[in-house]
């Protein structure tokens, strides 16, 4: 049974203060998991160790990473390695995010690398994909987000690509209150999926996780949660709120 999968990006967001009582009043709230439910944290660099113990002390709960470098290692000031992810046990990294494609080049060539980086040191990617608004009007997303899907990680091997989680979020719904309808968001992720089972098979489409990401809220999460080949969300700004991230995660069908 392919994972339902509730993941939170803070984004730079939070002091670590706050990034602490935010994840006590989540971890103390009350969830229905079923057996193939799993949640994400993804939170800044500097948190990652001091959120590790009180985020996983909860088997559902893993915490992410929001990107990694493109280089393996070497003189790249400021740069965060998959390797370096890996030695403090950090296994789950959002690679691809809209915002790094559009305001720190993160080019399809430099996507396609870090994801080849994160699979060769055993760290999940969250692999971000979608369209424009520009694009959407102009009725080629689908060709758009499969490109990307081409470009970035249908090189891989079939057994590392069972390890990748794929979120779909078309850039015009990301923090603008906007979200795709459900019918939307159901017929980019069958179009998704149906491109993975070209790609490898249908029984790889069936395993592999796809989220919504785009203004998910706690009132709009079950209704898009619903939809078959949705298996859940990558959630920015409503993840900074226990009540509403906690809705979210109970929205897991
Ligand atoms: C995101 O950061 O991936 C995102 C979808 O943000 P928001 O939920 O705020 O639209």
């Amino acid at each position: 049974m392919r994972k339902k999968i509730a993941a939170a990006n803070w984004k730079m967001n939070l002091t670590i203060q706050e990034g602490e009582q935010l994840v006590n009043e989540i971890m103390n709230n009350h969830y229905q998991f079923a057996d193939n439910h799993e949640v994400l944290i993804a939170v800044p660099f500097p948190y990652l160790s001091i959120l590790k113990s009180k985020v996983e002390l909860h088997n559902k709960f893993k915490l992410a990473a929001q990107n990694i470098s493109d280089k393996e290692a070497g003189a790249y000031t400021g740069e965060v390695s998959a390797t370096m992810l890996k030695s403090i046990d950090i296994n789950f990294v959002i690679i691809g995010h809209s915002e790094r494609r559009e305001y720190f080049a993160d080019t399809n060539e430099v996507v396609t690398a870090k994801i080849n980086l994160a699979i060769a040191n055993d760290i999940v990617p969250i692999f971000c994909c979608g369209e424009s608004l520009e694009i959407r009007e102009a009725g080629n997303q689908t060709d758009f987000v499969i490109h990307q899907l081409l470009n970035g990680v249908f090189h891989l091997e079939e057994a590392d690509f069972l390890k990748v989680i794929i979120a779909y979020e078309p850039v015009w719904a990301i923090g603008t209150g906007k979200t795709a309808g459900k019918e939307q968001a159901q017929e980019m992720h069958a179009a998704i999926r149906s491109a993975i089972a070209t790609r490898y098979n249908s029984q790889v489409a069936n395993q592999i996780s796809i989220l919504y990401g785009g203004s998910v809220k706690a009132d709009n999460a079950v209704d898009l949660f619903s939809a078959a080949d949705v298996d859940g969300g990558l959630v920015g700004g409503a993840s900074l709120k226990s009540e509403d991230f906690t809705a979210i995660i109970n929205a897991l069908p």
